[in-house]
C-alpha cells in the first residue's frame, strides 16, 4: 500500500475509479493499458489538429494522464517516489540535456 500522499492521492483516486466502473488492473492487461495511454495522447492530437477548444486537447490529456496513473497502479508502483526520484534526476541534467535539433 502506497502512502496516500502528493501523486499517489490522484493515483489511489483513479484506481478506485477503475475498480468502482469495473475496469480490471490485472497485470495482464499491461500491453492494452499501454496502448490506451497512446490513443489518448493520439486523441488530443486529433482535436489540435481539428482546431478544437483547448479544453478538449486538455480533456484528452488528463484522460492519458488517468491512464497512465490506473497503470502505474496496477503495477503495484509509488508514483509519488517515481515522480521525485525522476524530477530530481532531471533536475541534475545540464542545461538543454540530450537536445541537438531542438525540443
Ligand atoms: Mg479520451
Amino acid at each position: 500500500m502506497v502512502e496516500p500522499i502528493g501523486l499517489n492521492q490522484k493515483m489511489l483516486q483513479v484506481r478506485a475509479l477503475a475498480d468502482g466502473k469495473g475496469f480490471s488492473s490485472d497485470q495482464t492487461r499491461i500491453w492494452e493499458m499501454l496502448a490506451l495511454i497512446h490513443t489518448e495522447v493520439a486523441e488530443a492530437t486529433d482535436a489540435y489538429k481539428k482546431g478544437e477548444p483547448m479544453e478538449h486537447v486538455g480533456e484528452e490529456l488528463i484522460d492519458a494522464i488517468i491512464r497512465i496513473l490506473h497503470l502505474v497502479s496496477a503495477l503495484d508502483l509509488d508514483a509519488e517516489a517515481l515522480f521525485q526520484e525522476k524530477m530530481k534526476k532531471n533536475w541534475e541534467r545540464p542545461y538543454k540535456f540530450n537536445t541537438v535539433r531542438g525540443g
